[in-house]
């Protein structure tokens, strides 16, 4: 594509009418990354004229997303609604020049012409001094999107209508506005999802019509999900703030997102946001629709999630659970940090170092049987002695209880692990125990021991 010295001026272009789904945030990540690339703008432009569906918590749910994301944008966000007068003007300059023209004529007369002309001619009509305000379509010839993806894709101009760009009362319809905007504001490449395609004719013809250099385009194929289907909610998490709440990494998304399409041909690659940067060039995006597998994000996100720095993680695991950052969560943390894919799976694994054990009946009934007490009695008197509470001594005190009473492991640790957090998963044992603390770990154990001498044991 372009020099490596050119600096492009792309634009993500939001409608906002709801949440910034993965395939948005894909191409507002693909822009950003040819803005960063290129060391040129991005500009957030908010494509909000249609009033009834564009809300300001819309807008705000958008931005909140691309902050989410750490996407930043070099100008805006600008209101496209805000932008009416450029249209305005624009739109008085096709009139004046004849390119553009007052159409008289009702929907049914448009069928008519069409019944008359046959179903694959565009409609033409007859310049009036009220009306719908139509594009003069050229009869002949090809409109040709050069497209950086797709490569050269043509329109026969014959077949569209003189479209419309504008109601009677002067308002703009979208591929005009879209097509100004693009103009004025000088940007050099148009990045977005291949269903705007079918746009691109209309908004090269106004573009022409306009005396303006048309930007390059690269139409990004749309995303699907591991069954084929068009990306939905059915495959888990639709939108960003879902990939948000469900405990990713933004850093794990910009990456998992960047391969869907794009990249070194496998959506396994960890690649830093600064190697992104470096290698990304929208030409290289692929022709074929990508496949949004959440199982791939989810093991991303575990991969990033255990090469962070600890200090990052702890930071993120208090943010995302809403915690002050103390000493203990710090701990906590650490020993948690080989064993969560996703943030929301470290709060189960470490809850129990905050709050009491939780009751799981089920994990109870299997672990606390035959020779658990006989296992928590020797942990107890073990952990007793040890002197100082740390991983290293709780192993040295508990680790050879097995070989002592001739035992498993499993059926050592898990009644520890059972009287510890109430349940059957939990980081190292010995870890666990130490973050726990000497006087809360033996607590819990003369609890478990005493709800077993209560109950009528239970045969091994
Ligand atoms: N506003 C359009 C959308 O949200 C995008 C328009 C464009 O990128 O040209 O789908």
């Amino acid at each position: 594509m372009n020099s490596a010295s050119e600096a492009l001026r792309v634009r993500f272009a939001p409608s906002p009418t709801g949440a910034l789904h993965i395939g948005g945030a894909r191409t507002a990540l693909y822009n950003w990354l040819a803005a960063r690339h290129s060391e040129g703008t991005l500009v957030l432009r908010i494509e909000d004229t249609d009033l009834e569906r564009s809300t300001e918590e819309n807008v705000e749910q958008i931005i909140e997303a691309l902050d989410w994301l750490e996407l930043d944008w070099d100008e805006g966000p600008v209101s496209q609604a805000g932008r009416a007068a450029n249209h305005a003007d624009a739109l008085q300059r096709l009139l004046e020049s004849g390119a553009a023209y007052r159409d008289p004529a009702k929907a049914e007369d448009v069928k008519a012409w069409k019944a008359e002309h046959g179903a694959d001619r565009g409609y033409r009509g007859a310049p009036g001094s009220e009306g719908a305000i139509r594009l003069k379509v050229p009869d002949e010839g090809d409109t040709v999107v050069h497209d950086m993806i797709r490569g050269e894709v043509r329109f026969p101009n014959s077949s569209y209508d003189d479209f419309v760009i504008a109601r009677g009362d002067g308002s703009v319809l979208y591929n005009f506005a879209v097509s100004v905007d693009d103009a004025e504001m000088g940007i050099t490449e148009v990045i977005r999802g291949d269903d705007h395609l079918s746009n691109t004719p209309k908004q090269l013809l106004v573009l022409e019509a306009l005396g303006h250099q048309p930007p390059r385009y690269a139409h990004v194929p749309l995303l699907h999900g591991p069954d084929g289907k068009k990306l939905s909610k059915r495959h888990g998490a639709a939108s960003v703030q879902e990939l948000r709440d469900a405990g990713y990494l933004p850093a794990a998304v910009r990456n998992y997102v960047a391969l869907l399409g794009w990249g070194p041909g496998d959506d396994e690659t960890l690649l830093s946001t600064e190697e992104l940067v470096k290698r990304f060039d929208p030409s290289d995006v692929g022709r074929s629709s990508a496949v949004f597998d959440e199982q791939k994000l989810r093991w991303m996100n575990g991969r990033y999630m255990r090469e962070m720095p600890l200090e990052e993680y702890a930071r993120a695991v208090a943010a995302h659970n809403e915690r002050e950052l103390d000493p203990l969560l710090h701990s906590a943390c650490e020993i948690a940090q080989e064993k969560a894919q996703t943030l929301n799976e470290v709060w189960p694994l470490i809850r129990f170092v905050f709050e009491p054990p939780i009751e799981d009946e089920k994990a109870w009934r299997k672990i606390m049987k035959g020779d658990a007490g006989k296992a928590l009695e020797a942990s107890r008197e073990a952990l007793e002695a040890v002197e100082e509470f740390d991983a290293g001594s709780v192993e040295t005190a508990v680790g050879p209880i097995p070989e002592m009473l001739g035992l498993k492991p499993g059926k050592v640790y898990q009644p520890i692990r059972v009287a510890i957090t109430g349940t059957t998963v939990s980081p190292g044992i010995f870890e666990s125990i130490a973050v726990l603390g000497r006087e809360k770990t033996l607590l819990r154990i003369t609890d478990a021991l005493e709800r077993l001498a209560a109950s009528v044991p239970e045969p091994d």
